[in-house]
């Protein structure tokens, strides 16, 4: 029986940090300018320790700066505020991103809006959402920029694909159907309350899963040929009593039908943190009105 084939989201995500160094030395060498990322993490979460570390490591790998502010859990909103602010006004600083989930007493949204439009590389502020849906230039959430990338490594062009979104939320499936319609895809935005899931998935060319649900969609959902993008990162625990990752997609079964799938881990992951500092880059021209390099 056929496989599909296996996008290497590790090998794509190493080439477009090789194209954000070489980017880097450009903007050194031109423009007398080396991009730089603050990244604010609050509190103790494991999995964001572990996170802003490897953002740090890779933005130092790519040749720019790196500014790491780490808060105790208990910081005031109105610390964090100041300290945003203070990030916006400084010269060396292209990009912010402030670590999510952020303490209960603080108010994400209220945070996430007081980041500069131009410095947000994480594109959450609706100043960029906006300019996304209207076709600006903006800042755009990584990874959704990141799952196109690799959707477009097997296919180039996307153009009048019926593509199918399942998830609807702020930081993958919205922006990822946005991106999707600028590629002139047909585009479907499936959620919790859609009838028939698995039909609306069998017209898929292209599928996008952003659940957050083990092994949700299966293979028999898939359109033969179909190109499938797994954003899920689930961690479940093996029959062995092992923990391991898998997707939102059934991937042994999905593997069997599709044209092309991402794996998981291997896939969508490796690709988050590679375009967020491709979004410095980008952040760091826009502020110094350097156009954007032709895709
Ligand atoms: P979320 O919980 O904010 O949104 C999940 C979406 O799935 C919702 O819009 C909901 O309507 C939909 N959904 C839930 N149950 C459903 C069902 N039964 N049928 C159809 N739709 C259903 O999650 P998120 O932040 O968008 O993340 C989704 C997944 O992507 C998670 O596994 C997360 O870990 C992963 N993720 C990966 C990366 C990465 O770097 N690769 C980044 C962000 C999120």
């Amino acid at each position: 029986m056929s496989q599909a084939f296996v996008i290497d989201g590790k090998a794509i995500a190493a080439r477009v940090r090789a194209d954000v160094a070489a980017d880097v030395q450009r903007l050194k060498r031109e423009h007398g300018l080396t991009p730089g990322l603050a990244v604010v993490l609050v509190g103790e979460d494991p999995a964001s320790k572990v996170y802003v570390r490897n953002k740090a490591q890779q933005t130092v790998e790519v040749g720019m700066q790196s500014f790491e502010h780490k808060l105790p859990a208990e910081t005031s909103e109105a610390t964090l505020l100041d300290l945003v602010r203070k990030l916006n006004n400084d010269p060396s600083v292209h990009g912010i991103l402030v670590q999510m989930p952020l303490p209960k007493h603080i108010d994400s949204v209220k945070v996430l809006e007081s980041v500069d439009p131009v410095k947000d590389v994480d594109g959450f502020h609706p100043i960029n959402v906006g300019r996304l849906c209207t076709g600006e230039r903006a800042l755009v959430a990584c990874t959704p920029v990141g799952s196109v990338i690799l959707a477009k490594s097997y296919q180039h062009d996307l153009r009048g694909l019926d593509a199918v979104v399942i998830g609807r939320s702020n930081i993958v499936g919205k922006p990822m159907a946005q991106l999707l319609i600028r590629e002139d895809c047909t585009v479907t935005i499936a959620h919790s309350k859609t009838r028939d899931l698995p039909g609306v998935v069998r017209r898929a060319d292209l599928v996008v899963a952003a659940i957050g649900r083990p092994e949700f969609v299966r293979g028999d959902w898939i359109k033969p040929g179909a190109l499938v993008i797994d954003v899920g990162i689930n961690r479940v625990t093996g029959p062995d009593g092992k923990s391991r990752l898998v997707g939102d997609v059934a991937y042994e079964e999905a593997v069997k039908v599709a044209g092309a799938i991402t794996p998981v881990p291997g896939g969508v992951g490796p690709m988050t943190i590679a375009c967020l500092l491709k979004n410095t880059v980008e952040a760091a021209q826009m502020q110094r009105g350097i156009p954007a390099k032709a895709a």
